[in-house]
């Protein structure tokens, strides 16, 4: 274990930067994002969570994958070599963390690997930020998430009077302590903080099978009657993860590409022949729920939620996945 000093805390970017993109939380007008580390810059790593999660480092908003020509009968395609730079995400929260790993069952597993979250995955080293304070909308507690240590990461710092302690988890981490060395002293004698203990909690047990005799409950009726269908919630989601596919042609050549799509949208189940399995946001909004609290834990065994709490801060009319899990518990069959 290693300690920082918080006014060297530049320099350890400055350093991390050498041949990678370091991406890290700053302040940018009124909210703190994760940006580029230019040398500069508001950082902003004691503010809590990000207002947007980090996944579109590995899953961006638009993603061209082929070009192509099509001309009379002749056509060819040509994929899209990926070689991302290198880079380091700094500053991220158990929750984000979390978020990653459940990112990497959708896309890397169940026999099918989509290259190009792979080698952005790959070429990615995560440097986690422990909390030591909740905010009022935290609750990844409830799902076994530990704020004061995170999974999957290549290194874990925590906050402490005067700087920051700093492990490496995995060989990576340990190389970039190593390429830091020079600004890191020896962390003799400090403890590492208490972790955030978030006063928001939600209980899981029996969840799943209470929601699997829920599909054509009324609540769902009443709980879409006012939500917006704005899907800011899934914009701002670290595990929402629904995209379209289009192509974009100029006479005889184009490209197709990816983007970040949402079910709460009504064309995303629109079919072709005009009709549509989810026609209103009780359908749309049911699945969005269903899909965090009962699919993906019948297809991958854990919650599509991590608990950060941020569709229950930017909702416009407050439809809140911890005031819904409590509904849940109580209605009546
Ligand atoms: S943010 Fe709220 S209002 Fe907007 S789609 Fe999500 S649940 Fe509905
Ligand atoms: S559903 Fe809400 S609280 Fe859960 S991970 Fe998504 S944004 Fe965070």
């Amino acid at each position: 274990m290693y300690k920082l000093a918080t006014e060297k805390l530049p320099e350890l970017l400055q350093c991390w930067s050498q041949g990678a993109t370091v991406y890290v939380p700053q302040k940018v007008g009124e909210v703190t994002l994760f940006r580029p580390f230019k040398g500069q810059g508001d950082l902003a790593l004691g503010e809590g969570n990000t207002l947007e999660p980090p996944k579109d480092l590995f899953f961006p908003r638009t993603e061209k994958l082929y070009d192509y020509w099509a001309s009379g009968k002749e056509a060819r395609l040509e994929p899209v070599e990926l070689h991302p730079d290198r880079a380091v995400l700094v500053g991220v929260r158990s929750c984000d963390a979390r978020s990653f790993l459940l990112l990497d069952q959708v896309f890397l597993t169940r026999g099918y690997v989509d290259e190009f979250y792979k080698k952005r995955r790959e070429n990615t080293a995560v440097v986690a930020l422990a909390c030591t304070q909740a905010a009022p909308t935290c609750f990844c507690t409830s799902f076994g998430i530990d704020p004061g240590r995170a999974e999957g990461v290549d290194v874990q710092m925590w906050p402490v009077p005067g700087g920051y302690l700093l492990e490496a988890l995995t060989p990576r981490g340990e190389e970039m302590l190593k390429q830091a060395s020079g600004l890191l002293a020896p962390a003799e004698g400090e403890k590492i903080p208490a972790p955030a203990q978030p006063s928001l909690q939600v209980e899981l047990e029996g969840l799943v099978e209470k929601l699997q005799k829920m599909f054509d409950h009324p609540y769902w009726g009443e709980l879409s009657r006012k939500c917006l269908g704005c899907a800011i919630c899934t914009y701002l989601c670290p595990t929402c993860h629904c995209f379209d596919i289009d192509c974009e042609t100029i006479e005889t050549s184009g490209y197709r590409f990816r983007c970040w799509d949402t079910c709460l949208f009504a064309h995303y189940t629109l079919m072709a022949g005009g009709r549509n399995p989810r026609p209103t946001r009780k359908e749309r909004l049911r699945n969005r729920l269903l899909h965090k609290l009962q699919y993906f834990v019948e297809r991958y065994g854990q919650f599509a939620c991590v608990g950060c709490g941020r569709c229950l801060e930017l909702c416009p009319v407050n439809v809140d996945i911890t005031k819904v899990i409590r509904d849940v518990k109580e209605v009546s069959l």
